[in-house]
C-alpha cells in the first residue's frame, strides 16, 4: 500500500488537512494507496511558497535547467518499473501499456532537454541604429492538473515542458492514480532545487481550489467538462489555459479496404487500454460494400481478447478505471440499446471483483446515437453503416469533439479529402495510431486548445516579449 505525501514549498509531507483518499485496484477492489486531501488554504500557501521559488529558476541559464530535467528524466527511469506497477495498480491497465507509458513520459522529458536550450527568439530588422528583437521568458507559476489513464506520459509532458522553460509547477495528479503522481513527482524533485515543483493532492475540489487561484498557467488534461470549468475559472482569474481534453474520434471504413484487416485496426483503436486512451476509436462509420465482414471479424476479435487483472502478463484487456466508470460505460451502451442498437457481442456486466467490461461491439447504430456522439471511454465500438465515403466524413465531422481521426482507405483522393476536410487535431490513414516523434496538433472544438506533447508545447509555457533598444539622444551606442 502507497502512502503518498504533499510536496509544499520544498517540504515533503505538508498539509493534507483536508482528508484521506484511498484507491482500490481496479482488478480486485483491494486499497492500492492512500493520499493526502490538500485544503484550499493549503493550496493557497503552496501557490505562495511556489510564487517565491520562481524568480531564481527563471534565471538559471536555459543549458543548466536542461540539465537538470536530465537528471530528473535518470532519476524517473531509476523508477520506471515500480512506476509502471503503481499505474497498473491503480488504473487498471496491462503492465506492458504501463511500462510504454513510462518509457514514453521519459523520452518526453530527455525530448525537452535537448530542445529547450536551443530554441531562442527572433532578431528583428529594426532601425540601422536601434536592436530589437523578441525573446521567450518564463511564464512564472503553472498548475498541472492532470488525468489517470496514462498518467506518466501525459504529467511528464506537462512537467517536463513547464520546468525546462523556467517556470515553477504545482502538479495535480489524478485522485485515481496520486501514487503514481506522487513517486513521479519524488523522482523529479530529487534533481530539481527545492520549491520549483510543488505536489498536491485530491479530488477535483482540489484542481478547482487551484485552478481559482492567480497562477499564470493552467495546464489541464482531462474531460472536456473539466476544461471549460477550468477556462472560466481562468478567465476571472487571467490565467493563460491550456486544455487537451476528450474526443470521440471517428474510424472511417472505405468501401475498398479489406474488411478482416480493417477489423484489426478497429479492434486496436477500440480496445487498448480497455478503451481508455483519448485518442481511442469511439464511433466507426463503415461502408455498406463491407460492413457485413467487418463486422463478423470485429466480433471475432472482440471475443479474442483475454480479460484480466493488468499485472498478469497474458492481459489483453484490463478492468475499467473504477466502478463509478463501469457504470458510465454501461449506461450508455444499454441507452444506445433502449434506442435499437444491437449488442453483437459484450455488453453485460461481469460477475466478479473489479471493473472488467467486456470488448463490446453494437451494430444499427445511428450518427445521432448519444453513445455515438458523446465519449464512452470504454471498450465499445459502435458501428453505422454509411452508403459513401462523403456520408462517412460528414458524420465524422459532425462532432462536438475535433481531437482525431482514422480513415482507412485505398484511394489516394479521398486520403486527401480526409485531412483537408476533418475538422481535428491529427488525422491518420491507414494506421489507428503511429506518427512521426514531436509530432502535435491543436485540438478543435470541445477537445481543448493545447498544442499535444511537441516542441511547440515549450513556447507554450513561454510569453515572448518584443525588445526595441535605442542609444540615448538617438546616437549609436
Ligand atoms: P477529469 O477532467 O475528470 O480529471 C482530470 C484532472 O482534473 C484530475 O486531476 C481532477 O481531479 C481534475 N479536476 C476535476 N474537476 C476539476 C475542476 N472542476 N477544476 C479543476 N480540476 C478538476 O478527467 P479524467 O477522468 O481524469 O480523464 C479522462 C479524460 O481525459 C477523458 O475525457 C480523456 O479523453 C481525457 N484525456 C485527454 C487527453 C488529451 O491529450 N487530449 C489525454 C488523456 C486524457
Amino acid at each position: 500500500m502507497y502512502t503518498v505525501a504533499q510536496l509544499i514549498g520544498g517540504v515533503w509531507g505538508a498539509g493534507g488537512e483536508g482528508g484521506e483518499l484511498v484507491v482500490h485496484d481496479p482488478a480486485n477492489g483491494s486499497p492500492v494507496s492512500s493520499a493526502p486531501v490538500a485544503t484550499a488554504d493549503e493550496v493557497g500557501k503552496a501557490v505562495e511558497a511556489a510564487r517565491g521559488a520562481a524568480a531564481e529558476w527563471a534565471v538559471t541559464a536555459p543549458a543548466e535547467r536542461a540539465a537538470v530535467l536530465h537528471q530528473a528524466a535518470d532519476a524517473v527511469a531509476a523508477v520506471a518499473d515500480e512506476l509502471a506497477r503503481a499505474t497498473t495498480a491503480e488504473m487498471g491497465k496491462p503492465l506492458a501499456d504501463a511500462r510504454g507509458g513510462v518509457e514514453a513520459g521519459i523520452g518526453t522529458l530527455r525530448q525537452y532537454a535537448e530542445l529547450a536550450p536551443v530554441r531562442g527568439g527572433r532578431t528583428l530588422h529594426g532601425a540601422h541604429h536601434a536592436l530589437d528583437f523578441m525573446v521567450p521568458q518564463p511564464r512564472g507559476v503553472v498548475a498541472a492538473i492532470t488525468p489517470w489513464n496514462d498518467p506518466v506520459a501525459v504529467s511528464c509532458g506537462l512537467l517536463g515542458a513547464a520546468l525546462v522553460t523556467g517556470n515553477v509547477v504545482l502538479y495535480k495528479p489524478s485522485e485515481r492514480a496520486p501514487a503514481t503522481g506522487w513517486l513521479l513527482a519524488r523522482a523529479l524533485d530529487s534533481a530539481l532545487p527545492a520549491g520549483v515543483l510543488s505536489l498536491l493532492t485530491g479530488g477535483p475540489e482540489v484542481g478547482a481550489a487551484l485552478a481559482a487561484q492567480t497562477v499564470d498557467v493552467v495546464a489541464h488534461v482531462g474531460s472536456t467538462g473539466t476544461g471549460r470549468a477550468i477556462a472560466a475559472a481562468a478567465a476571472r482569474s487571467g490565467a493563460k489555459v491550456l486544455l487537451e481534453n476528450g474526443g470521440s474520434d471517428p474510424l472511417i471504413i472505405d468501401a475498398d479496404v479489406d474488411p478482416v484487416w480493417a477489423a484489426g485496426q478497429a479492434a486496436i483503436g477500440a480496445f487498448a487500454n480497455a478503451g481508455q486512451i483519448c485518442v481511442a476509436v469511439e464511433r466507426i462509420y463503415v461502408h455498406r460494400d463491407v460492413a457485413e465482414d467487418f463486422v463478423d471479424a470485429l466480433v471475432e476479435r472482440a471475443e479474442a481478447l483475454r480479460m484480466g487483472p493488468g499485472g498478469d502478463p497474458a492481459t489483453e484487456l484490463g478492468p475499467l478505471v473504477d466502478r463509478r466508470h463501469r457504470d458510465h460505460v454501461h449506461g450508455q451502451v444499454t441507452a444506445a440499446v433502449a434506442e435499437g442498437a444491437r449488442i453483437r457481442t459484450g455488453g453485460g456486466l461481469p460477475d466478479g471483483p473489479g471493473s472488467f467490461y467486456p470488448a463490446t461491439v453494437l451494430t444499427d447504430c445511428r450518427h445521432d446515437t448519444p453513445l455515438v456522439r458523446e465519449e464512452t471511454f470504454g471498450p465499445v465500438a459502435p458501428v453505422v453503416v454509411v452508403d459513401s465515403f462523403s456520408e462517412a466524413l460528414r458524420c465524422a465531422a459532425d462532432s462536438p469533439y475535433g481531437l482525431a481521426a482514422t480513415v482507412l482507405t485505398g484511394s489516394m483522393s479521398h486520403a486527401h479529402r480526409a485531412w483537408r476536410e476533418l475538422p481535428v487535431g491529427t488525422v491518420k490513414v491507414n494506421a489507428v495510431f503511429g506518427g512521426a516523434p514531436g509530432g502535435a496538433a491543436h485540438p478543435r472544438r470541445g477537445s481543448g486548445h493545447g498544442f499535444g506533447y511537441g516542441p511547440e508545447l515549450l513556447d507554450e509555457f513561454t510569453a515572448t516579449k518584443a525588445v526595441h533598444i535605442e542609444a540615448p539622444g538617438g546616437g549609436h551606442w
